[in-house]
């Protein structure tokens, strides 16, 4: 989804699509919506009839399969702590409280499969659009992995990179992105959407959050 305050980072986006960059790292503040960002515009190129202005139509069946998390061309790689229904299993009898709590690093087997998977090629025929977040999840090896694929990029594969620690990522890898600055809301944006979601006291809860209203939304 669109957050109101990502109105001017939707079209800087979309205006990268004529020139597609093989790697594209949004980066910024934590809690202003970059993944949801990034999700989106995966969405809006995967999307068979997307909008003028680049977003999705949510209605052909490419949105459909990304809506439903099986678009074969899409893959998002993450911790299993940020995946779906993580820890929903917690305290769920004897078996489950031997369970490991779920992983807050990118494994390394994660990202081979992610390395398997560019490398068949596409399903469809378009784009094949990888989503990885928090990139300062990688671990040295799994990061050293994806470097080299990104060095000898898959053909017709686009790599949306999600950070708020960019000082964490590896310079090398920094070098082979293009760097995409992702704006804070205003405060008044930011207090405007907070009250639409309603929270309460939206005034201390933005300042508490740093400015950032999914932690703000988040935290109340
Ligand atoms: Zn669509």
């Amino acid at each position: 989804m669109l957050y109101p305050w990502q109105r001017d980072d939707w079209h800087r986006l979309t205006a990268l699509r004529d020139r597609l960059p093989h790697a594209l790292l949004l980066h910024g503040q934590q809690g202003i919506g970059k993944r949801d960002l990034a999700l989106h515009f995966a969405q809006g190129l995967l999307c068979e009839s997307a909008l003028p202005d680049g977003q999705p139509c949510n209605t052909c069946s490419a949105c459909h399969w990304f809506g439903q998390g099986n678009h074969p061309d899409f893959t998002v790689v993450r911790p299993e702590a940020l995946e779906a229904g993580a820890g929903e299993a917690e305290g769920d009898g004897e078996s489950s409280s031997k369970k490991k709590a779920p992983s807050k690093i990118i494994r390394m087997e994660q990202v081979r499969a992610l390395i398997e998977a560019v490398g068949v090629g596409t399903h469809r025929a378009g784009l094949r659009v990888v989503v990885v977040y928090p990139l300062d999840a990688l671990q040295t090896e799994g990061a050293n992995a994806l470097l080299k694929t990104l060095e000898e990029p898959p053909p017709s594969t686009v790599f949306l990179l999600v950070t708020d620690r960019i000082d964490r990522v590896l310079p090398t890898i920094l070098s082979r992105c293009r760097q995409f600055s992702m704006t804070r809301p205003t405060g008044a944006d930011a207090l405007d959407w907070l009250r639409g979601q309603g929270v309460a006291d939206v005034e201390a809860q933005l300042a508490l959050a740093g400015g950032a209203p999914l932690t703000a939304l988040h935290a109340a």
